[in-house]
């Protein structure tokens, strides 16, 4: 078979299969799988899709979008996800990068302005994904990334190095334990779904580890945790910035109001929907 024949085919199983997956694209994912299958951008199936596929490659590319018939999310079975325009290598102990975590990241850039080197600290880092990206963008700062998890750091600390991104490092321990000194801003997608929450046993996050999605209860633990310990990490004016779910804004603001945090407010992603609270230190 060629490559357009192995496209469509792998199109209409993945269509098949995917039918109630939120977020699945079947023509786009073939095209993602089979790419990664020969080792070529994606243009080049465009260009040649009467190429015979090779029979080692042809059975690599089936088995992997068997993979993704069963669910599994397209970024852990090619390995990578793009980012702030930067490839992330993920694996299953970190959640894929979102897009619209970008909004923190383009949120944070702006608070911190073209201020001198700052402090930054990403918690619960994950891929490195937050912490990757600012530290791109803002080379002269000092980022440093926290998680809880060793394997997750493994990923992150990889990412940071294949990324050639000097100005970040990853410490062990839960949000802000590990920092040390103060910070001009502290950044964090932390876990905000709530337990019972369908979005839990629907497409990526049935794959994805569990504590970085949900942290229990009503889903707010975790921004507790963080706005409540945050403020004796952060310079005076410094800035806290937190993801949260779309329909968490008014609790998210609520939070940082009560521990102090001035100037609170709440950023919009695109689609006009609650993404990102921030506040700073009085
Ligand atoms: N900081 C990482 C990200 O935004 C991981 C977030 C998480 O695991 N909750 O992708």
């Amino acid at each position: 078979m060629n490559i357009g024949q192995h496209l469509e085919a792998a199109r209409a199983d993945l269509a098949g299969a995917l039918r109630d997956c939120p977020g699945a694209h079947p023509a786009l994912e073939a095209e993602i799988l089979m790419a990664h299958a020969l080792e070529t951008p994606r243009s080049f199936l465009y260009a040649h899709p009467e190429l015979e596929v090779p029979q080692a490659r042809a059975h690599a590319f089936r088995t992997q979008v068997e993979r993704r018939m069963r669910g599994e999310p397209i970024a852990y079975i090619t390995g990578e996800r793009e980012f702030w325009s930067l490839r992330f290598r993920v694996t299953p102990d970190v959640l894929v990068p979102r897009p619209e975590t970008e909004l923190l990241v383009e949120t944070a850039l702006e608070l911190l302005g073209n201020s001198g080197p700052a402090r930054v600290a990403d918690l619960g880092t994950g891929s490195g994904a937050i912490a990757c990206a600012l530290a791109s963008e803002r080379r002269g700062d000092e980022v440093t990334g926290t998680d809880i998890s060793f394997d997750a750091l493994e990923v992150a600390r990889r990412n940071a190095a294949e990324l050639s991104i000097r100005n970040a490092s990853f410490v062990h321990g839960s949000w802000c334990d590990p920092l040390e000194g103060a910070y001009d801003c502290i950044v964090s997608n932390p876990p905000y779904i709530a337990e019972g929450d369908p979005h839990l046993g629907r497409g990526d996050c049935r794959f994805e580890p569990r504590t970085a999605l949900t942290p229990g209860g009503d889903g707010l633990a975790s921004i507790q945790e963080i706005a409540r310990d945050a403020t004796s990490h952060l310079v005076q004016g410094g800035w806290l910035l937190v993801e949260h779910g779309v329909e968490q804004g008014p609790a998210a603001r609520a939070i940082l109001s009560a521990q102090g945090y001035r100037s609170v407010d709440t950023c919009q992603d695109l689609e006009k929907r609650d993404r990102v609270t921030l506040g700073r230190k009085a």
